[in-house]
């Protein structure tokens, strides 16, 4: 059983952790490079793209605007279609609705295809409360339910895991044969995966996208799982965040375009489901099609005008790959469902900023995540407007937040910034002074405290030789 609650005031010690482990270090580089290469050479090759992610934008921008006003249109549609639509104010009240289908279904497994949401609200823990097994069929979650832990990543799960870690796993716990062969792994899991759609009572997924106009829930994978899980158990449930709707089909062929490249580099993902209401006669399919709309959290982040961006997400994953921070201490270290830039927006939304008021401090504010995102959420400045919200709710100085050496060195350091003379002196100083540990323009080591602690993790940049003020003025003259 995996991980519980919100460990995001852990982030240090899980920063820590992760960062003095070399295997889970190459792992985060290796997939993460992968996946930033991928969506530059996939976003470079559409005409357009700028456009495209203007376009995404303001649609979500509408959207979010007049979301009572959607999440209307789209509850009427499925209803229409023979769906039946349960809100959910909480992840309490969420998990309490699909376990009743579950009771009622009489379903005593549940195949679960991949649901960030249904992880937020624990719903694997509420099920096995009441007697009902569920089991992940996405391979990555598959593998982290056999290990007990959380996602790492919101698109690639189990980014963190080399062959060998799953081939532990499945000798550990399904008997497999040792192997390091990926074919061999994905049959063993296939193998057991199988077995389970056969026999499951109820079928449970996320969405990606909830198409207002049509009463559609669409669901984008690579491996057939969903299919299966949305398709061959009696009673199907879909567990939809209330910012996944857009208003009109026609949108999709956008967000498709820009899902895919951003998330793994893909033109399209393999697999694209659109459930559109329960099976009609002669058609494949559930029986009866459940849509849980959950809050959890959404409604409070649409009362702070500035946060609201954030629910423009489409959970693409492209700002985890393209943060420096996230790439060197991994999901884990977020402490709860979602990590990276992302995940310090929106945890603290969530789930609370006593708990996660860490998070928006994790970050270099370098705009890498402005960059590729795919909707074009301006991260780094919602980081900031979350960091005076923490600071606010702690007005005192937190002696255990940040040494008195950092404050020492911050007070100085603003003293000087709010002088140019000064400022220059100083910097004049400096210039001599790090001629004694400066070479090619970098300072490898310092051996004094505080400074030494930088340089015991990685260089520092030597001031330039000649300063920009001077350089201003050789220019202009
Ligand atoms: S914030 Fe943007 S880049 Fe990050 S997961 Fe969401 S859509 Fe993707």
């Amino acid at each position: 059983m995996s991980e519980t609650g919100v460990h995001s005031r852990e982030i240090h010690i899980r920063a820590i952790s992760a960062l003095g482990d070399a295997h889970l270090q190459e792992a985060y580089r290796s997939s993460t490079l992968r996946l930033f290469t991928g969506r530059v050479e996939a976003a470079s090759e559409v005409p357009g793209w700028e456009l495209l992610r203007d376009r995404a934008r303001a649609i979500k921008h509408d959207v979010i605007e007049h979301l009572d006003y959607y999440l209307a249109q789209f509850a009427d549609n499925v209803e229409g279609l023979g769906g039946k639509v349960h809100w959910a104010a909480n992840g309490e009240e969420a998990c309490r609705l699909v376990c009743d289908i579950a009771g009622r279904a009489g379903a005593r497994e549940v195949v679960k295809a991949k649901t960030m949401v249904s992880e937020e609200i624990e719903l694997t823990h509420a099920l096995a409360a009441r007697g009902i097994r569920s089991v992940e069929t996405d391979m990555g979650e598959f593998i982290l339910q056999l290990a007990g832990e959380r996602p790492g990543h919101i698109v690639a799960p189990a980014i963190h895991k080399t062959r060998h870690d799953v081939s532990e796993l499945f000798t550990a716990h399904l008997h497999a044969e040792r192997t390091d062969d990926p074919e061999r792994l994905t049959a063993v899991a296939r193998r057991a995966l199988r077995e389970m759609f056969a026999q499951a009572g109820m079928g449970l997924s996320g969405a990606n996208f909830a198409v207002a106009e049509t009463g559609t829930v669409v669901v984008i994978e690579n491996e057939g799982n969903i299919r299966f899980c949305t398709t061959a158990p009696r009673v199907q449930v879909a567990l939809v965040g209330i910012e996944k709707i857009i208003p009109r089909f026609a949108d999709l062929g956008i967000f498709l375009r820009l899902l895919g490249r951003s998330a793994t580099g893909q033109k399209l993902t393999v697999y694209t489901s659109l459930l559109t209401g329960p099976r009609r006669p002669g058609e494949d399919g559930p029986e009866e099609l459940h849509v849980v709309l959950v809050d959890n959290g959404r409604v409070a982040t649409l009362a702070d005008p500035k946060m609201r961006e954030a629910l423009f997400c489409i959970r693409c994953g492209a700002c985890l790959n393209a943060c420096p921070v996230y790439r060197k201490i991994g999901g884990h270290a977020y402490g709860w469902v979602y990590s990276g830039p992302i995940g310090a927006l929106v945890t603290p939304e969530f789930t609370g900023i006593e708990q996660g008021r860490e998070l928006p401090f994790a970050s270099t504010l370098c705009g890498a995540c402005r960059e590729v995102c795919p909707v074009k959420i301006n991260i780094p400045d919602l980081l900031l407007h979350l960091r005076s919200k923490a600071q606010e709710m702690t007005r005192a100085p937190q002696p255990k937040d940040s040494p008195v050496s950092e404050r020492t060195a911050m007070r100085l350091w603003a003293w000087l910034m709010k002088g140019p003379r000064r400022y220059a002196l100083a910097a004049r100083l400096a210039r001599v002074g790090q001629k004694v540990f400066a070479r090619q323009g970098w300072v490898r080591r310092f051996s004094k405290f505080p400074l030494s602690r930088w340089t015991e993790g990685r260089d520092f940049p030597a001031l330039a030789p000649k300063p920009f003020r001077d350089r201003w003025k050789e220019l202009s003259s």
